[in-house]
């Protein structure tokens, strides 16, 4: 029996592995522009660190994340025995804890410095039910900046983020953008616990899963999709109306700052994003078509307690991530066509078998000078050489046959202009370079 891929993964074949480096040269184009760095941190890390870093508490942490255990320690479990905590290992379900991690314990941010400003693509890992935009697989890019909490770091990481999706080719007007803040130490633990009295206030119109997030994270509620749920959550207390003076203040100026720089946002008081870490700042950018309710394509926010939690030094953070998989499936809703990224500059056909060896050192020298260059290696027929060239979308097709070696030539054929001359051998890659300049 054949094995498929597992539930919930999904194999990238070549037009759109192609299209998930484009979309990561992109990023680091885009967000290298911002200061922002390459960093790689490991698919897994001590479970511990998700549980102290996005909240035992989230489903995130308590439902969703796959656990790691070596074949050795498996069977140390299932023998009734225990594990050591530094053995006890997620698949990271998001890149935040990760790269917080890193920064702390290479101490990134020493005192006095310069923001670190990191920036990181790759797989993350989460055991939900698949759905269309959610895999448990799935490719994410996100930045990091740790070591500032003035909001022009909130405000450039934003624009940053919508000039990113309109380069990747989102258009501007199927993305909305939406902004909130979530208050700090000082003005959060009150308004909670606003949250948690309207909450059992209206205890009988919520559904259960509510009813608990009230004992645990109350803000959870403006989370829940259920119709009942959101019509009483419209009119719990917003937060935005219980910010204390400092977080006021530093919402006021990321806004500002957006509007300056003419970014189109809505203010959302309902937004609380599903992660314990956020403070003041968050925000989330939603696709209009093509994702159903799974419609954030991206987001992320201000997170000044985050590196204390994971054992650093009070470092204020602010990051987002986005989703891959679902812009592509933004894009497709859009009318958008991924860009052919396969190139062939040049396809060398042969009449017969006697002229193979040569036709292969053409080949190897055309690739040798930076030509992207393809021949046949089934022993087509010289029309079926034709078709794959143009399968391939060869610009030019070199044809050789025991006349063109006896006269030392090949016949190149410009594919577009449909036009052939013949051209000494040792001149094809001159010509294929006057040629594409
Ligand atoms: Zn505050
Ligand atoms: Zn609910």
């Amino acid at each position: 029996m054949a094995i498929n891929a597992p539930e919930g993964t999904r194999d990238l074949l070549p037009d759109e592995a192609l299209f998930w480096n484009h979309f990561k040269q992109t990023a680091a184009e885009v967000f290298g522009r911002y200061g922002y760095l390459p960093i790689e941190t490991p698919v897994m890390e001590q479970t511990e660190l998700f549980v102290r870093g996005i909240g035992e508490a989230t489903d995130v942490v308590s439902k969703e994340m796959f656990t790691a255990v070596s074949g050795e320690n498996l069977k140390r479990l299932l023998d009734g025995g225990t594990i050591k905590a530094k053995s006890r290992l997620s698949l990271r379900p998001e890149g935040t804890a990760g790269v917080v991690r890193a920064v702390v314990q290479h101490d990134l941010v020493p005192q006095g410095a310069a923001p670190a400003k990191l920036m990181y693509a790759g797989p993350m890992f989460r055991a939900e039910r698949p759905q269309k935009g959610r895999q448990r697989q799935f490719n994410q890019v996100g930045v990091e900046c740790l070591g500032a909490e003035a909001p022009s770091i909130d405000a450039e990481a934003i624009i940053m983020l919508m000039r990113f999706f309109e380069k990747v080719g989102i258009p501007a007007s199927s993305m909305e953008l939406l902004v909130n803040s979530m208050g700090c130490e000082k003005c959060r633990p009150a308004y909670r616990e606003l949250v948690r009295a309207y909450l059992e206030e209206h205890a009988d119109e919520l559904c259960e899963t509510c009813m608990t997030r009230a004992e645990i994270n109350p803000l959870r509620a403006f989370d829940c999709k259920k119709e009942g749920c959101a019509a009483v959550m419209e009119g719990a207390p917003k937060i935005t109306d219980h910010l204390c003076d400092d977080c006021r203040q530093h919402y006021a100026d990321v806004l500002a700052l957006l509007d300056g720089a003419g970014v189109a946002y809505a203010e959302d008081p309902t937004l609380v994003r599903g992660l314990d870490y956020y403070t003041r700042t968050v925000f989330e950018v939603q696709a209009s078509d093509g994702l159903g309710s799974q419609n954030a394509i991206g987001g992320g926010g201000r997170y000044d307690k985050l590196a204390e939690e994971v054992g650093g030094r009070p470092t204020p953070g602010l990051g987002f991530a986005l989703g891959f998989e679902r812009c592509v499936l933004a894009l497709e809703a859009a009318g958008v066509e991924f860009p052919k990224a396969q190139r062939c500059d040049l396809f060398v056909a042969c009449v017969d078998d006697s002229v193979r060896g040569r036709a292969f050192a053409l080949v190897q020298e055309c690739r040798d000078a930076g030509f992207a260059t393809e021949m046949d290696h089934q022993k087509r027929s010289l029309k079926s050489q034709f078709k794959l060239a143009d399968k391939l979308g060869a610009a030019r097709v070199a044809v050789l046959g025991p006349d063109e070696l006896a006269e030392g030539v090949v016949t190149l054929r410009d594919m577009a202009a449909h036009t052939e001359a013949k051209v000494r051998l040792e001149e094809v890659v001159g010509e294929l370079g006057r040629a594409i300049l």
